[in-house]
């Protein structure tokens, strides 16, 4: 059941939140073993959150979200509950505080089903890279659900919980959405607070949710979505409700298609899948202009694979095994930070902080940090000039289906390449949605919109109007 739908049983007291939980906690008991989607499962916390639900139901305050289980990445804070990042180095790390966007779901009553399994501190494409367990994707529990909120995407597809909350660097909400079948937004950066998630990239970090629907996405939005002081990045604007751009048709919006998109290593199914969502995006009265480009989209690779392992190497300065999470005991305070970080660290995030380091070293600097800037800016410029002809940009969410298990873990750059089409949205700090556009082989394909900054009601538009014509996203994963 959607959030929608799950709202209008509780509020109709057909169903009760506790009965709801248990239903859940009963469907996670019995998937887990073969999907793997969690690092913690809150059940006692779920079951106390529920009861509260349902006084407030009782009472006549139930709003959206009320009573309905989400599932929280395991990179945002939550106080009481364990939050790891799937990292040995915070294995055991309890928070004393809750992210903003957390607080603001435990204000509506919320049931935190639990934290979900994500790629160790959200570097990667397919959860390989948690320090504890692959996630396994519930359409083929031989392929990987995507990453680096693999555990989130898979939970929502396979009915472990009602929706989930992800982040996103580099394409780490919607890649893992398209490989599921299920719809994942990255809000427009400064649209969320950040306050609470633990930082990967700062400059390129969103929350958004994961949810079955474009309806839950709208609903789930208007919760995250808001001014924090405490995230000197938030933007103070105010906050729609997104549920009211969920109309039928699409006359009148410009839509363009970038060709590099469509270039180098595409899977053939997976292009001529979007290519025919398009012709129905135009079915439904928007005009396409088929051959537009972002000359610099090539470049988005390098530039994201310079600037996210630079901020990662400042923000991951702090595991020093002194202030908190796992603590390697040697005689000397060195060979104590040295090993802290040597057992603590995953080789993916080792690898990463090496680039960066290297990157941002003294001789280096000008050759490859500040020329990624630039390049960034070109990009963001690209965007801003093609939005002044379009309303949104249409293109794959992946140049793949989901690939097996263990097929792209020996060779990083071929792993880099499954977010070809997210990075460049993160790095222009645009807003961007994934949502279930096909199958091949009886394997998901992601449609991906673009839209200019704080756009968001455009993009649940399309993606709304794209949806009541098809019904990718009543499929659901047979386990
Ligand atoms: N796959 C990309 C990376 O490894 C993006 C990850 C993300 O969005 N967190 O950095």
């Amino acid at each position: 059941m959607t959030i929608h739908e799950t709202h209008r049983l509780l509020e109709s007291k057909q169903l009760s939140s506790v009965e709801l939980t248990r239903a859940y906690l009963e469907r996670i008991s019995r998937v887990e073993p073969a999907v793997r989607a969690f690092v913690t499962i809150t059940d006692e916390l779920a079951l106390r959150q529920a009861q509260k639900a349902d006084e407030l139901i009782a009472r006549g305050d139930a709003k959206p979200l009320t009573g309905v289980p989400v599932l929280i990445k395991d990179v945002i804070c939550t106080k009481g509950i364990r939050t790891t990042c799937s990292s040995k180095i915070l294995e055991n790390l309890v928070p004393p505080y809750d992210a903003a966007v957390v607080e603001k779901l435990n204000e509506c009553g919320a049931v935190i089903i639990g934290k979900s399994n994500m790629d160790e501190f959200a570097m990667g494409s397919s959860t390989e890279n948690s320090a504890f367990f692959p996630t396994h994707n519930p359409w083929d529990l031989s392929r990987v659900p995507g990453g680096s909120s693999g555990g989130s995407a898979a939970a929502v597809a396979v009915g472990e919980t009602v929706y989930a909350l992800g982040s996103d660097t580099g394409g780490s909400i919607r890649q893992p959405a398209g490989f599921c079948s299920i719809v994942g937004l990255k809000p427009t950066y400064g649209r969320v607070s950040r306050y609470g998630l633990v930082a990967f990239a700062s400059s390129l970090d969103q929350i958004g949710p994961l949810t079955q629907d474009v309806t839950d996405c709208a609903l789930v939005l208007n919760v995250l979505a808001g001014y924090d002081r405490r995230d000197s990045t938030s933007v103070p604007r105010p906050v729609s409700d997104y549920t009211q751009c969920l109309t039928a048709g699409l006359s009148g919006l410009r839509l363009g298609v970038p060709k590099e998109y469509f270039v180098e290593g595409i899977q053939a199914e997976v292009a001529t899948a979007i290519k025919a969502a398009i012709k129905k995006l135009e079915g439904l009265g928007a005009s396409v202009e088929w051959e537009v480009s972002l000359p610099s989209t090539p470049h988005a690779l390098a530039v994201y694979y310079i600037i996210a392992p630079s901020e990662a190497s400042a923000n991951l300065a702090r595991y020093d095994g002194v202030k908190y999470g796992f603590s390697y005991q040697a005689d000397s305070m060195w060979e104590s930070m040295e090993k802290t970080r040597q057992y603590g660290f995953g080789a993916e995030v080792k690898r990463r902080i090496m680039l960066g380091t290297y990157a941002l070293s003294a001789g280096y600097y000008d050759a490859y940090y500040l020329k990624a800037q630039k390049v960034r800016t070109l990009i963001r410029r690209e965007f801003d000039q093609a939005f002044e002809q379009f309303d949104a940009l249409i293109t794959p969410t992946s140049p793949t289906v989901p690939f097996k298990i263990g097929e792209k873990v020996d060779d990083p750059l071929q792993m880099y390449l499954s977010d070809v089409c997210t990075l460049p949205i993160n790095i222009a700090g645009l807003p961007g949605i994934s949502i279930p556009a096909g199958f091949a082989d009886g394997l998901p394909i992601g449609m991906q919109i673009i839209g200019k900054p704080f756009s968001e009601e455009t993009l649940l538009k399309i993606a709304y109007a794209y949806e009541q014509a098809t019904d990718w996203h009543k499929r659901k994963p047979n386990i």
